[in-house]
């Protein structure tokens, strides 16, 4: 304990170096999920835990000052990129699992070589860009200095002429996240690796919502109100950056709790973004137009377009028993636009689905639903709004790519409400 301490000391008293991103956040960020780790995974980090919060986690941020350490954020395939920008701003979900993949598995082969310094600075760089990735001033695609949304939001006249990147991340901020009991993300690094993307999803998403916020209390010269905000990002960001750490080390020393595996057997995915939903959204271009001109939705049929209402799905309850039953998981979707999802190398067999039409809206309507892998067929089924859903099972253990599409196959269009419920990854 005293020697933590001690560097704890020593490091205040250091000049602070230059940084992007999150910056001060950064330390506090890292050092709040550090805090929640089980005993025996701090214990393994060592004095290594504290330099994590105190430095590695700005790594990325760092190498062409810091040379030394520079090596542990750059990756193999990007021979001679020096500076990674997928460390700092989030790319297409393909490479940005990739970028994660690498980076964990580095580390997890440190863990279990038993070298704390380099796991520790890799997870430094992991942890950078969860942080970035999450943080409210890296949330618009393509205007990571909000020229374009300053457009939009006119700035103050005490704040006309700054670039507002800075000013929406920066700031003390103390994150605390005690309580918080870390998650296993998987038993191999391919599999944690692609969960953790879909934290980093959730991550993102959250920050969004403190963009606007915190840009309007710079403008109005609320530093309360900024900070408040900011740290509803912070936060979820630390819980994500507490389970990375704790499967790393999970991982490392392949020392897993039952509970924690149990969780992993099976994994819901009506409401993880398909590869279509670009910068998790849905541009134009993937709209559909029957029965409504939109987009899909999670957990909810869009009556008309307009009117959110639960996935309800007849379905054979067994041999000859149909009854009504509401999905709080599942995809609506429209015709002629597929979602595609992707899966962790040789991590599950098998994928369940519903695929049916909503009693009501769609007694008029027939759909085809298909359901394929890496673009070869896996299964297919045409089902009338009057008929029970259809119950899939398909093996997807050598799938990389999985694929949910619908066909109009009946004379009323505007019927065609057409929904995946309960779509189910089984290990
Ligand atoms: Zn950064």
């Amino acid at each position: 304990m005293k020697p933590c301490l001690f560097i704890v000391a020593l490091c205040t008293f250091l000049p602070s170096l230059p940084a992007h991103g999150w910056s001060e956040p950064h330390l506090a960020i890292t050092r709040a999920a550090v805090a929640v780790l089980p005993q025996w995974q701090r214990d393994f980090l060592g004095a290594e835990a504290v330099r994590l919060g105190d430095d590695y986690c700005l790594i990325p941020d760092h190498v062409f000052t810091d040379k030394e350490n520079a090596k542990f954020a750059a990756m193999e395939s990007k021979p001679g990129e020096v500076y990674l920008t997928g460390l700092h701003l989030p790319a297409q979900q393909p490479e940005n699992l990739e970028t994660l993949r690498y980076f964990m598995s580095r580390a997890v082969a440190a863990v279990s070589e038993r070298k704390a310094g380099d796991a520790a600075r890799y997870m430094g760089t992991v942890c950078h860009m969860l942080e970035d990735f999450g943080s409210p001033a890296h949330t618009v695609p393509g205007d990571n200095m909000f020229t374009l949304l300053q457009q939009f939001l006119p700035a103050s006249e005490g704040m006309k002429d700054q670039l507002m990147h800075g000013p929406i991340e920066s700031g003390e901020i103390s994150v605390d996240i005690k309580g918080w009991q870390p998650a296993l993300l998987g038993v191999t690094v391919e599999e944690a690796a692609w969960r953790l993307l879909h934290r980093v999803h959730e991550g993102i998403i959250n920050a969004r919502g403190t963009t606007i916020p915190i840009i309007q209390a710079l403008y109005a010269d609320d530093r309360e109100a900024v900070v408040r905000h900011q740290l509803r990002a912070a936060t979820l960001d630390a819980k994500i950056v507490a389970d990375a750490f704790h499967t790393i080390l999970c991982l490392g020393m392949r020392k897993f709790d039952a509970g924690g595996r149990k969780a992993l057997d099976t994994v819901p995915i009506g409401s993880f973004w398909p590869l279509e939903a670009e910068n998790l959204c849905f541009p134009q271009k993937q709209f559909f137009s029957s029965p409504y001109w939109g987009h899909p939705r999670s957990g909810v049929m869009l009556e008309r377009g307009k009117k959110a209402v639960p996935i309800v799905l007849r379905v054979e309850q067994q041999p000859g028993v149909i009854v009504e039953k509401t999905f709080a998981d599942g995809i609506s979707a429209g015709m002629g636009r597929p979602l595609t999802y992707l899966l962790p190398a040789g991590v599950f067999r098998r994928f369940t689905v519903f695929g049916g039409l909503h009693p009501r809206l769609g007694a008029k309507g027939r759909v085809e639903f298909t359901v394929t892998g890496d673009g070869r067929t896996l299964a297919t089924a045409v089902v009338a709004g009057n008929e029970p859903a259809h119950s899939f099972d398909c093996d997807v253990s050598a799938v990389a790519r999985l694929q949910l599409a619908l066909t109009p196959r009946g004379l009323d269009s505007k019927s065609n409400y057409a929904a995946w419920a309960a779509p189910l990854l089984v290990k």
